[in-house]
């Protein structure tokens, strides 16, 4: 392929893959509803696009992590229920209200601001409660679950949810998963009837037991690996082609790139990309003689980075490709079918998590497909 564009890269996301995937993990949480989770412009895909073709396909509750996400999610889908994880800080109350935004609640005082708000307006506006079963982040600590429930039966107040997160998820066998289980077992006995959820995308492919009534996959819809060790059985959403801007050669001996951590062992073919560290390509996925680092796929063949990645240049060897080499302005693939988010994530010292949230750069972005059913 070739690139036109004058930004650099070309970003494709694919909502009709995004939307298969929603339906795919639909499909293994049946008889739970399954959330969308599109915090973090929706793992980097555009929160506006990835909230319309997910509710395309189904969804009807969406997690976020911030008021504005929130409303940006509101703005896409007027009908969706939206809970905001940050929950609530002091005088945020009117806009959850104004945007019709859920709060996630997590301490004591969170749960007092929006019930002097609920008094004071004489209306149960909904919010769900975040406790906290083992990760110590947000979250109602486990010995105010009593002190949350005296507080809201008082008042005649019931939650729309009770949530917790899982640490180790992405470890089935890791046994603080049935730790957190079973504190999220004891969290639930005391509000009866509410509906509960736990799982994130590992979560959910973890097992039954973790499905509850809603589960809330992130990274998988995105198409990223949740459960290591695993085969992914997610499709790619996200490809990414960034610009060849020249094919030169080097010759043994010479090296490549800043710091000269890179020398060549052989007479080569070094293509330069239009792609660097400023575009979320980590300098973690640097090459150096003795620590590979990432690859990206060119005319068929997956080419090593060698050197250092600068800010908006990476050099790969093309040597392999023999007579085959590509043109200048010819696209290569640094994420998407031939090489995925989290092979780049492995080599860099990362998590396919971080690769997505990070591509910010200077790319033609353009969406492909739609969230509806194929007839
Ligand atoms: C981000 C997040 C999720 C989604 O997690 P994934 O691992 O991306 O599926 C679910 N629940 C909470 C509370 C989160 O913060």
């Amino acid at each position: 392929m070739t690139l036109t564009s004058g930004l650099g890269g070309q970003l494709s996301i694919d909502l009709g893959a995004l939307a298969r995937n929603w339906r795919a993990l639909d499909k293994v949480s049946a008889g739970a509803l399954t959330a969308a989770v599109v915090k973090a412009d929706a793992y980097g895909t555009g929160i506006e696009m990835a909230s319309k073709a997910l509710h395309a396909a189904g969804a009807r509750f969406f997690f976020v992590a911030t008021p504005d996400e929130g409303m940006a999610v509101r703005a896409a889908v007027p009908d969706a229920h939206i809970f905001v994880l940050y929950g609530l800080y002091p005088g945020a109350a009117n806009l959850y209200i104004r945007q019709n935004l859920m709060p996630v609640l997590s301490s004591m005082s969170m749960l007092e601001e929006w019930l002097d708000k609920c008094i004071e307006r004489n209306e149960a506006y909904p919010a769900a409660f975040h406790f906290d079963t083992g990760i110590n982040r947000l979250g109602f600590r486990l010995n105010e679950a009593a002190q949350v429930r005296e507080r809201i039966e008082k008042l005649g107040y019931a939650p729309q949810m009770v949530m917790s997160h899982l640490a180790c998820a992405d470890q089935p066998s890791h046994e603080k998963n049935r730790t957190q289980l079973a504190l999220f077992g004891s969290v639930m006995s005391q509000f009866p009837g509410i509906p509960a959820s736990l799982a994130n995308s590992a979560g959910l492919m973890t097992g039954r037991d973790y499905h509850f009534q809603m589960v809330r996959p992130g990274i998988a819809l995105y198409g990223g690996r949740a459960v290591n060790g695993r085969k992914n059985p997610m499709q790619p959403v996200v490809t990414l082609h960034v610009p060849i801007l020249q094919v030169a050669e080097g010759r043994t001996g010479e090296s490549v790139g800043y710091g000269a951590t890179y020398s060549l062992n052989r007479n080569s073919k070094l293509a330069v990309l239009g792609y660097g560290y400023a575009d979320g390509f980590f300098r973690s996925l640097s090459g150096t003689n003795q620590r590979p680092g990432g690859k990206v796929f060119i005319r068929g063949k997956l080419c090593p980075v060698i050197g250092k990645i600068s800010m908006d240049l990476t050099v790969v060897d093309v040597t392999e490709l023999g007579p085959d080499l590509p043109n200048p302005g010819e696209g290569a693939e640094v994420l998407g079918a031939n090489i995925g988010i989290d092979e780049q994530a492995d080599a860099g010292g990362t998590i396919g998590y971080e690769i997505l949230t990070s591509l910010k750069g200077r790319y033609n972005r353009i969406y492909v497909g739609d969230g509806r059913l194929p007839d």
